[in-house]
């Protein structure tokens, strides 16, 4: 392969690998691609879970799955049997290791730089692509760039998820590798949500997170305190090793969403639509991407972004969002109420992107009341400004 590509991917982490991985399986017909990362070497950095809704080629390379869960209030206690739709844990290692041996077996038409930095990207009068890069210069036909936000602010999001967790083999049985605890509220946190989060692999060995929903991104050092609680409430003060780190802040509602004009040019990932705004998740969306911007390529020999969410989903995440934000001292109430009351199947559906008519019937009729009714008003107000706001940039165009 010479400088020159049909596609240029910027960034090989999650997005990037994820679309890779199926271009790969075009064989022939895939495009000659160069991804190109900044890391030096792939580590075990992060742990990707999600509802198996019947995906094959994804659950066939999970590392542990979850028939039940908790959800724990103070004193109240919620168990959930989730053996029809599992909860899934696929780390960052497996994912990795998969996405080079298939881009190793599709070498004459894809190709992994490693520990190289994109410096800059320009359109040339040919209609091409040209990249430069600490390393030197390529040329493509088509980007995706999947690098993340340079740098992030409180205001690019209506709310962050922030967490640290600590992967964890500790001297003695203390968990039940059958269930995980989804969220283990903490009622003390105030101006948000703050709970553990407890994904036990082994009787002995738990990664142990504790996450913030609140209207600032939070450094894993103002959270390790709070970790440290968590930690010494779940080994109950035995002895321990800390495996791994990992740790994070997730746009919730990202205001910032980057689209370009340019349909050779696709921003993908993260920072550009993946990240569900009620929760933060993106690895199964990114996966759905990937595999229509693979069948895009197939149909039009062109890539696509991330699908927008449908209207009342998106409405929903939105409501769901302000409520939180306008109300932070009553998330525990609306979490564990949504957890309690709502058809578990409808849960899923919804956390996973799928929700039917009636599921959003059946959430909307686990929320509190009061809370909604509290916070109409100014969701309506909001609303209706951003509309006026709309109409009035269109018209002055
Ligand atoms: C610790 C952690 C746990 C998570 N757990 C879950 C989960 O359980 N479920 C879920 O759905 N989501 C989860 N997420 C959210 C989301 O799925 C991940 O953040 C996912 O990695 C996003 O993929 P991405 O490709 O957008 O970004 P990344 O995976 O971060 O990839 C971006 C890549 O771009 C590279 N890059 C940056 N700048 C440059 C440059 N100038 N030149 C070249 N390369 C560059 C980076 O090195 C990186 O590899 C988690 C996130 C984190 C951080």
């Amino acid at each position: 392969m010479d400088k020159h590509y049909d596609l240029i991917i910027l960034g090989g982490g999650c997005a990037g690998l994820s679309l890779a991985l199926r271009l790969a399986e075009l064989g022939e017909q895939s495009p000659t691609t160069l991804i190109i990362e900044k890391r030096p070497a792939y580590s075990n950095d992060r742990t990707w879970c999600f509802w198996d809704e019947g995906n094959p080629a994804l659950t066939e390379c999970a590392d542990h799955t979850w028939s039940s869960f908790k959800v724990q209030l103070g004193d109240k206690q919620l168990v959930k049997n989730c053996s029809k739709n599992p909860y899934v844990m696929i780390s960052a290692q497996t994912f990795y290791t998969r996405a080079i041996q298939n881009i190793t077996a599709n070498a004459k038409r894809c190709r992994l730089n490693h520990d190289e930095s994109v410096l800059a990207v320009i359109k040339q009068a040919s209609q091409t692509w040209r990249i430069t890069t600490n390393m030197g210069v390529y040329t493509a036909n088509h980007v995706i760039d999947t690098r993340p936000a340079s740098q992030i602010s409180d205001d690019m999001s209506v709310l962050w998820q922030s967490f640290i967790g600590f992967e964890i083999e500790a001297s003695q049985d203390l968990f039940d590798a059958q269930q995980f605890t989804l969220m283990d509220i903490d009622q003390s946190f105030k101006n948000g949500l703050g709970f553990t989060y407890v994904l036990p692999v082994t009787p002995n060995r738990a990664l142990i997170e504790y996450t913030v929903f609140c209207e600032q991104a939070m450094s894993a050092g103002s959270l390790q305190p709070y970790l440290d609680v968590a930690l010494s409430q779940y080994t109950n003060h035995a002895d321990y090793k800390v495996l791994r780190k990992e740790c994070g802040q997730l746009p919730m509602g990202n205001q910032t969403v980057k689209q370009s004009d340019d349909s050779s040019y696709i921003f993908a990932g993260l920072y550009a639509g993946a990240a569900r705004p009620s929760s933060g998740y993106a690895f199964q969306r990114i996966q759905g991407w990937a595999k229509l911007c693979a069948q895009s390529w197939v149909e039009h020999q062109s890539f696509i972004p991330a699908p927008k969410d449908a209207a009342l989903t998106a409405i929903m995440d939105d409501i769901f969002l302000h409520v939180l934000k306008s109300n932070p001292d009553a998330a525990a109430t609306l979490f564990f109420s949504f957890f309690s009351k709502a058809k578990l199947i409808s849960t899923i559906r919804f956390l996973s992107d799928h929700p039917t008519l009636t599921d959003l019937g059946s959430i909307i009729l686990s929320m509190p009341t009061v809370l909604f009714l509290k916070s109409l008003p100014s969701f309506l107000k909001k609303r209706v400004s951003m509309s006026l706001h709309v109409s009035i940039f269109k018209s002055t165009k």
